[in-house]
């Protein structure tokens, strides 16, 4: 049954439907989304029009991932009957709030986010960046604020959407001479960014460097043995570098028990302690963080028409509440009505 969470402050965040979820998306973000689940009025959003503005090319990809994505949620541990999952491109209010934020942003502004400039040099895009990808902070900012969020649990590299965000806000509120949005603030776990597992910038579904939540328990272990350390540790009795070294990364993210992380990193920085070992500690946790999340994947593909509801009735509900928000943007901004009684 539902639970009426109503009263509660919003959380809102969402994934680009572009392939599957992976670790990188579980320390980042969806531990916390779990979490939230108690405190919050928690909504998840399908991101597949934002996924369309670097693959316009692959529709296919971006409509299959979206169930994908969906069938994620449900197997780490996200509850429809506690959190509202819906898709973007069934939410016409967003569109609509996104053409008018870009009133308010500047396309230099756009061109400095750091993010941003990141993403257009890791996709060499040059000055030929579709423009739908250099507003999608705008288009970030509709869908936060349609939903009225304060909270947006995130990974680091979200921090500067974040922030253009609440300037966005901030100009709309000025505008309005009145508070008719909220700003939102980030929550970004201690480990913010998981690098790939090629040790090279952060795991991301377009680098081809992840370990998918789906990941069968062999492709876990390939996964973990082939995994960056430290190049110049060549015996287990060489002394090795633990800064960089993407498997302590792992552990520091990953294993519960701190003070054996933090003898195994004296042990290897001493020499006497070969990667193997480490892998193979690393490795078990993997594969017992994964199973359940795997096991829980296998009852929900059994039932597809159950996910298929979840993100009907999510997207309804959106849909009432985006609406809703719109119509007070539309006022603050004093835009002309045809029914002056509404
Ligand atoms: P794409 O390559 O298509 O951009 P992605 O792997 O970067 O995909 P997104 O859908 O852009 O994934 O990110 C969704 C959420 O997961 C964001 O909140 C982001 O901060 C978080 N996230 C993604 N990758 C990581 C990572 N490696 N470490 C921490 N958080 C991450
Ligand atoms: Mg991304």
């Amino acid at each position: 049954m539902p639970i009426d969470n109503t009263r509660r402050p919003v959380a809102l965040t969402g994934d680009r439907t572009t392939g599957p979820l992976h670790l990188g998306h579980y320390v980042g973000s969806l531990k916390n989304r779990v979490s939230l689940q108690a405190t919050h009025r928690q909504f998840l959003l399908l991101a597949d029009t934002q996924a369309l503005t670097d693959n316009a090319h692959d529709p296919a990809r971006v409509q299959q991932s979206v169930l994908e994505v969906a069938t994620d949620y449900l197997a780490v541990g996200i509850d429809p009957d506690q959190t509202t999952i819906c898709v973007q491109s069934h939410l016409p209010a967003l569109a609509e709030l996104t053409l008018l934020y870009l009133n308010f942003v500047t396309v230099a502004r756009l061109e400095r986010n750091p993010t941003i400039k990141d993403e257009i040099q890791a996709r060499r895009f040059g000055r030929n960046v579709p423009a739908g990808f250099l507003c999608y902070p705008a288009a970030q900012a509709a869908d936060i604020t349609a939903f009225m969020a304060t909270v947006v649990p995130v990974g680091e590299d979200q921090s500067p959407l974040i922030e253009q965000t609440n300037e966005i806000v901030r100009r709309i509120n000025r505008q309005a001479g009145r508070s008719v949005l909220p700003e939102a603030r980030a929550l970004v776990p201690e480990i913010g960014r998981l690098p790939g597992i090629d040790g090279k910038s952060k795991m991301s579904k377009s680098q081809g460097n992840t370990i998918p939540l789906s990941a069968s328990p062999d492709q876990i272990r390939t996964a973990v043995e082939r995994m960056f350390t430290d190049p110049k540790h060549l015996r287990a009795s060489d002394p090795g570098k633990v800064e960089g070294n993407v498997v302590f990364t792992y552990l520091d993210a990953f294993d519960e028990d701190r003070a054996a992380v933090r003898e195994l990193k004296e042990r290897y920085r001493r020499g006497g302690l070969g990667d193997v070992a480490v892998k193979r500690r690393l490795n078990d946790i993997l594969q017992e963080i994964l199973a359940p999340i795997r096991a829980r994947r296998i009852a929900i593909a059994d039932d597809p028409e159950h996910v298929l509801k979840v993100l009907r009735d999510g997207t309804a509900q959106s849909r009432a509440l985006t609406q809703e928000t719109l119509g007070n943007v539309r006022d603050a901004l004093g835009l002309f009505k045809l029914d002056p009684s509404g």
